[in-house]
């Protein structure tokens, strides 16, 4: 029998119990949790008893499409099996000698502007003679688009430095070339465990029997792109090259404790977004710039519920999948340190921050972005995220032009 570290602190107690996939050396992908630095193969310790073949799989998408009896039922097993603090040998892998994967297969992915805070500093930004930041939907619908889900990473993999159009508001016409403005926004993300029919809204009081859990999200966006080519359809390309996401899938079963009330909605929503007691999330983000803190985003600011956004992408009869991811948006708190794009943070690098003693706006070649998170468990513990890093490298040679 191998021991498992249980000693407080690391963030991956038996509270925390996310859900990954991984290869351990010269072995084919499958369905893994994490305690402390091992990562323990489900494959092996569950089997086939709560279904053939879910965890003996490259995604986590069988075992969520099994819906939320199940989950809550594995959870309860997994605990009970762990707490005494040892499993077999052949189900323990120091997490250092596996390769992490993508967790889960991306149905479909939409990325939401839930952050009041973030809207109004975009806002100001991008239409800076327009006297309300805020756009007149903004506090009645949690505003989102749709992104590219063949570009979602798992954490780990490099960024290439997009190349596209950007027209300066001086410039006479556009060019084409790679970004000078690459960003990122540091989000939560939420994984659609159970999907719905086609016509069939999921009503806002049973988001949480659809909702599997939740990730990490770096929304990787070049906003000189983005700034030419968003009006009047939306972003496209200064977003669709790469969204990165945390290897390990929090289950929203292990976030109870960190629940907590939204800020007040005001105006009041339409009854179809409408829940007695609003919740959001107790989340704490950290964001690193090649290593250095630079801001702490907190979730708990976020002015949509997760249970809204997914009630509002159905709304309108559109089914939800297994594997639908949701971003929230980015992220940003009331001060500037909470700020959770770089484009904030420096006010449209007019404001740079200093990282290794060297002011700084946009990313360069080399940079390494990494955003972690963590939540109130509901001991002592806190639940870890692990994280989202990812490399930003030089864009390779280009026929466009
Ligand atoms: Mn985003």
């Amino acid at each position: 029998m191998s021991d498992l570290d249980l000693t407080a602190g690391s963030g991956f107690g038996l509270d925390n119990l996310p859900y990954g996939v991984f290869s351990p050396p010269g072995g084919a992908p499958r369905v893994g949790t994490r305690v402390g630095g091992t990562v323990v193969d489900l494959s092996v310790l569950l089997g086939d008893e709560f279904g053939e073949g879910v965890f003996a799989a490259d995604s986590l998408n069988p075992f969520m499409a099994t819906g939320h009896h199940r989950w809550v039922e594995v959870r309860g097993t997994l605990r009970d099996l762990l707490a005494g603090g040892e499993v077999p040998d052949s189900a323990a892998h120091p997490l250092e000698r596996v390769r992490m994967h993508l967790p889960f297969e991306v149905a479909d992915y939409v990325d939401f502007y839930a952050s009041e805070h973030h809207a109004s500093n975009l806002g100001r930004l991008f239409r800076p003679d327009n006297p309300e930041p805020l756009l007149p939907n903004w506090k009645h619908l949690p505003v989102g688009y749709h992104g590219r889900a063949g570009s979602v990473v798992v954490s780990g993999t490099d960024v290439v430095r997009p190349s596209g159009q950007r027209k300066g508001p001086d410039d006479p016409g556009p060019v084409f070339g790679p970004s000078v403005r690459l960003d990122i926004e540091a989000e939560l993300g939420f994984v659609v465990g159970s999907g719905s029919p086609l016509g069939t809204p999921v009503e806002v009081a049973a988001a949480e029997q659809h909702l599997f859990g939740a990730v990490v999200l770096n929304d990787w966006s070049a906003r000189d792109i983005q700034a030419w080519e968003y009006v009047p359809l939306g972003p496209h390309l200064g977003k669709s090259f790469a969204s990165t996401i945390s290897a390990w899938v929090v289950p929203m079963l292990a976030l109870g404790a960190a629940k907590v009330d939204l800020p007040r909605q005001d105006p009041p929503v339409l009854d179809y977004l409408h829940l007695a007691r609003p919740w959001g999330l107790d989340v704490d983000m950290a964001v690193e710039w090649n290593g250095q803190v630079v801001s702490r985003p907190p979730y708990r600011e976020m002015y949509w519920s997760p249970a809204q956004m997914l009630a509002h992408m159905t709304v309108n009869g559109a089914p939800c999948r297994t594997g639908d991811l949701l971003g929230s948006g980015t992220v940003s708190g009331p001060d500037r340190h909470q700020r959770g794009a770089f484009i904030e943070l420096t006010w449209g690098g007019k404001e740079p921050v200093m990282v290794a003693g060297e002011p700084r706006t946009f990313l360069l070649d080399g940079d390494t972005v990494t955003i972690s998170a963590s939540a109130p468990g509901p001991g002592t513990e806190r639940i870890s995220f692990g994280e989202a890093t990812g490399r930003v490298v030089a864009s390779g040679p280009r026929r466009a032009g």
